[in-house]
């Protein structure tokens, strides 16, 4: 019968195999909230006085963030940023649930509608011929929503819910792959694209998966119980795998992987030639092209819009 390492209560829920823990509830919200702390804090996200913007899509890692941040940092100011992608039944349900968790929070919620500021959803890419990468147009449609809303809501720095998980497999995917560039882009802190632009920061780099699913669950952090129907992501999930069959033979593998990284990508960047950004000629953002990968795709549905 294993007790708590922290305390010493008969009531574990909870054992870290990586760190040999075995914790009760208290002790492992306690825990988590700390290694967020400390995260911010080793990297130099953000300062205490800074407005830190936190995309929240209802899901178990950025409502995790929101509300870890909330504990870690109480006299931050921070604004819940929030996306209605229009994906039916689907993207009520998770505005719904981060309504709850911005309210319990007491924290300002902003959300954007894509309906009704772009006059199109996610959905309409389904009858484009990105039908099969509606996850990627999805990720670029976000990333540059995100920016416009951090504009938008003044803040300077934007956190991104990013898991250990995540991390570990887009930088076995970026390696193996030798996309550079997109490595580079990984870091944990990463500076604004131009000036203005706000800060991305990823304080949950060393909360697993699961961790963030638990964290949910024992502080009764509200999140969405559907999955999106268009989600996809067989490129990644090989590298998934395979990190989990490490894992069972080395429970800090994930750690080891994440550390040698995060040393490797300074020597990198300081090796792969800047790309040289210009201004997107539609949107006015910083682009590698004459216009930018998010003008580009969102054009397809705009037409379709613009020939009713
Ligand atoms: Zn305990
Ligand atoms: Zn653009």
């Amino acid at each position: 019968m294993p007790y708590c390492k922290i305390c010493g209560s008969g009531t574990v829920v909870v054992y870290l195999p990586y760190a040999k823990m075995s914790l009760c509830q208290n002790c492992f919200l306690e825990f988590y909230v700390k290694r967020v702390k400390k995260t911010v804090e080793e990297y130099k996200m953000f300062r205490e006085d800074d407005v830190v913007g936190v995309a929240v899509s209802g899901g178990k890692d950025s409502s995790a963030l929101l509300h870890s941040l909330r504990k870690a940092f109480p006299k931050l100011e921070l604004k819940a940023l929030h996306i209605n992608l229009g994906i039916p039944e689907y993207s009520e349900h998770c505005e719904s649930k981060v309504k709850l968790l911005a309210k319990s929070l007491d924290t300002e919620l902003i959300t954007y509608d894509i309906r009704e500021r772009l006059g199109f959803t996610v959905e309409d890419f389904m009858e484009t011929r990105f039908r099969r990468k509606i996850c990627s147009i999805c990720g670029t449609i976000k990333r540059h929503i995100f920016e416009e809303m951090a504009l938008e809501a003044k803040v300077r720095v934007l956190a991104t819910g990013h898991n250990l998980d995540d991390m570990v497999s887009v930088m076995l995917n970026t390696f193996f792959n030798g996309h550079w560039s997109q490595l580079i882009r990984i870091k944990p802190i990463l500076p604004p694209l131009a000036d203005g632009m706000a800060y991305k920061v990823k304080p949950l780099i060393r909360s697993l998966e699961k961790e963030n699913l638990l964290y949910c669950m024992y502080s009764e952090v509200p999140i969405r119980s559907l999955g999106c129907p268009h989600s996809n992501q067989t490129g990644i999930r090989k590298y998934m795998q395979l990190l989990e069959k490490l894992s069972e033979e080395d429970p800090g593998f994930k750690y080891i992987i994440l550390n040698r990284f995060l040393e490797l990508i300074p020597i990198i960047e300081n090796a792969v030639p800047k790309p040289t950004l210009t201004q997107c000629k539609v949107c006015g953002f910083p682009s590698t092209n004459e216009i930018c990968s998010y003008c580009k795709r969102t054009s397809l549905v705009k037409q379709k819009e613009d020939n009713y």
